[in-house]
């Protein structure tokens, strides 16, 4: 594979070599721009789409919510000794008898971080701390409260409670030296730092964050701050991709609404590939619309029309454009503000992540039942907007919410999931079971 450098100010970004969006959509069978379906888009878009090779340490607080840029190889063992999991006495299991109560002399105490340094023998023990280092000989732990008759000279450890080896960590047993602590790729969530830090690393190497420009195109458009005149709306677009950007961890460069006016979409987009990864769109790309949006994009690179087999957000461009020896990929998303939420996290999001070198692990889809009937046309992939809650029965459910129009905003607001309705489904019946997909998880 041979490699181009992109010159960009600040970025050292090696992309290999890119064949172009006809080479990868001539290698799909029955590929119909008119006629597309969500899987193949995504395959498509997957397939032309190239990770950036631009990484920069961190310390691993600012790391959180960043790619992994490279393995991390654990440099000890996570314990570094064998250890107590309980207060109690460290014994040695040959000593535990299975149907006779033992007494056994304490010799010392153990701490957590200050370990007995003496010799455990033949019924002897020493007191333990949850965390002390299990002393010479011993390899069993009981817990305090299982115990009898203790005093300062001596416990009694009654038959059957423990057997050897109970309630003792192994070194290692979190990690163990030599062993991949964490994979390249791997968004670092709190854990990670958790785990970072019991390895000791204070730096990790990390993905630089992606720059992805957005701007809303449309003449009925206006700014907030600006006088609503008669047909007009607000730009909402921005702000609801600034939201989904902004949880990605991108960098954004917001570029405001472009009117319709050729030289001005032009300037707009060659601004955008100079100085950012990815531009995302929003408006003018309908069948028929009466705009320059789409001869701009024609024109500055390989760019595909969509018309995809979904419901919201039929038309979408896809490709990458390029100015001046620079080039950025281009995702032209619908107007309808439900349907840029929906096209962003079924397409954008992954060729982000992608980009971002992230790994790529599928949403999970959760099977719920439907508390009501679903009207759906076979033949597309439907994504409605739907609320799950927990239903008498103590299982999920989950409720429609209201009018589904592609520009109602108010039901992505209300909505808690969405509800897959996949591309060869009909109709769904009360109380048939369909796939959701939740927005919100733990971490
Ligand atoms: P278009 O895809 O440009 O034909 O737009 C489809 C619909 O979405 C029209 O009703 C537009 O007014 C509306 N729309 C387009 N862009 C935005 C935006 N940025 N914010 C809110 N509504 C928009
Ligand atoms: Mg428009």
């Amino acid at each position: 594979m041979s490699y181009v450098i992109l010159n960009r100010n600040n970025m050292n970004t090696l992309e290999p070599k890119q064949s172009s969006l006809h080479d990868v959509v001539s290698c799909q069978s029955d590929y119909d721009p008119a006629a597309l379906p969500v899987e193949q888009a995504q395959q498509i878009i997957q397939q032309f789409i190239a990770p950036i090779h631009s990484s920069e340490k961190l310390a691993i607080r600012q790391a959180l919510g960043r790619t992994l840029a490279a393995d991390i190889i654990s440099g000890i063992n996570v314990p570094a000794h064998d250890n107590s999991a309980m207060d109690g006495y460290a014994l040695r299991g040959i000593d535990l008898s299975p149907d006779l109560d033992i007494e056994l002399k304490i010799i010392g105490t153990a701490f957590a971080g200050r370990a007995f340094d003496a010799e455990v023998n033949q019924g002897e023990c020493v007191r333990i701390m949850t965390g002390g280092v299990m002393p010479d000989n011993c390899d069993t732990v009981i817990p305090q409260e299982f115990t009898l008759n203790a005093n300062e000279m001596h416990v009694t450890i009654p038959a059957g409670k423990i057997k050897s080896g109970d309630n003792r960590r192994l070194k290692g047993e979190d990690l163990s030296a030599g062993k991949t602590a964490l994979r390249k790729g791997k968004i670092l969530r709190p854990a990670d730092l958790g785990l970072l830090a019991s390895l000791g690393v204070a730096e990790v190497p990390v993905q630089r964050r992606l720059r992805v420009a957005f701007f809303s195109t449309g003449d009925e458009l206006r700014s907030l701050g600006e006088n609503l005149d008669e047909g007009c709306v607000y730009d909402s677009n921005r702000y609801t991709l600034y939201g989904m950007l902004q949880r990605l961890g991108c960098d954004m460069i917001d570029m405001g609404v472009i009117k319709d006016e050729p030289d001005a979409l032009k300037a707009t987009f060659r601004s955008a590939c100079e100085n950012a990864d990815a531009i995302i769109t929003s408006g003018g790309v309908s069948v028929g619309a009466a705009d320059y949006t789409k001869q701009c994009m024609a024109e500055l690179g390989d760019v595909a029309f969509w018309t995809i087999g979904m419901r919201p957000g039929r038309p979408m461009a896809f490709g990458k454009i390029h100015s001046h020896g620079k080039s950025a990929y281009l995702f032209g998303l619908p107007g309808n503000p439900v349907a840029v939420m929906v096209t962003f996290y079924f397409f954008v999001r992954n060729a982000l992540l992608h980009m971002m070198g992230a790994e790529n692990t599928p949403l999970p889809l959760v099977p719920v039942s439907s508390v009501t009937a679903i009207r759906k046309r076979a033949g597309r992939t439907e994504y409605q907007r739907g609320i799950v809650s927990i239903a008498e029965n103590g299982k999920l459910q989950v409720a429609i919410t209201g009018a589904q129009g592609s520009g109602i905003l108010r039901s992505m607001s209300e909505a808690n999931c969405m509800v897959v309705l996949h591309h060869e489904q009909g109709n769904v019946a009360a109380g048939e079971t369909v796939d959701v997909l939740l927005f919100e998880g733990l971490i």
